[in-house]
């Protein structure tokens, strides 16, 4: 192997011997290993990728990244998404190959995790009680956070009463936009924060 990064160089590295590794996402990836199939997600507009060891097989899924190529190794094969761009810093390695692919976007993680109905049947018998849910809103900016966005849904909280197993919905407490750059986490609840209820009265 010919003058390896240096460590801390790049955000991540990946070495061994046929090990098969998604890097995640990083802006910066060292391969140093050998016969090794690596996945990566470039994090940043210019993604530094080192190819230092060999018959490596690397798939950079990006969209209009440009790679910044290291290559030093011999016998990888490199992968690019259709739109990607490449500039080889340095290219001293032989028989590598670079090859484009379309990444099938994956379908994008859907922004409604909780529905109406899935909000409404869980509550109780009797009594009031609060209801946070998600729709689809024919919208594309989202007047939470400002971007424009292909999908915007609405969260909303409406207070309601329960009697007899029948729902009366007395009130919408409060709403707000989400979109994907503002999205709750996957595993976050629905519930609106006091801070963003603050914002939509101001
Ligand atoms: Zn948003």
């Amino acid at each position: 192997m010919s003058s390896a990064p240096e460590s801390g160089e790049y955000e991540a590295t990946v070495g061994g011997d046929r090990e098969s590794v998604d890097a995640g996402t990083v802006e910066s990836l060292a391969v140093t290993g050998e016969r090794c199939a690596v996945d990566v997600t470039p994090a940043a507009d210019e993604f530094r990728l080192a190819l230092a060891g060999d018959h490596n097989s690397v798939r950079v899924r990006g969209n209009d990244e440009t790679v910044v190529l290291d290559c030093t190794g011999d016998r990888n094969s490199l992968s690019l998404g259709e739109e990607m761009s490449l500039r080889r810093e340095r290219d001293e390695g032989e028989a590598n190959s670079i090859s484009r692919e379309s990444f099938e976007t994956e379908s994008e993680p859907d922004l409604v995790q909780t529905t109406r109905d899935e909000a409404y049947a869980g509550l109780g018998w009797f009594g009031f009680d609060l209801v946070s849910y998600q729709t689809e809103i024919e919208r594309d900016h989202c007047q939470y956070c400002g971007h424009d966005a292909e999908r915007v849904i609405e969260r909303r909280e409406e207070k309601v009463l329960r009697l007899f197993g029948l729902t009366f919905t007395l009130k919408t407490v409060a709403s707000s936009d989400e979109c994907s750059f503002c999205r709750v986490s996957a595993n976050a609840s629905v519930d609106l924060s006091d801070r963003e209820r603050r914002e939509i009265y101001r």
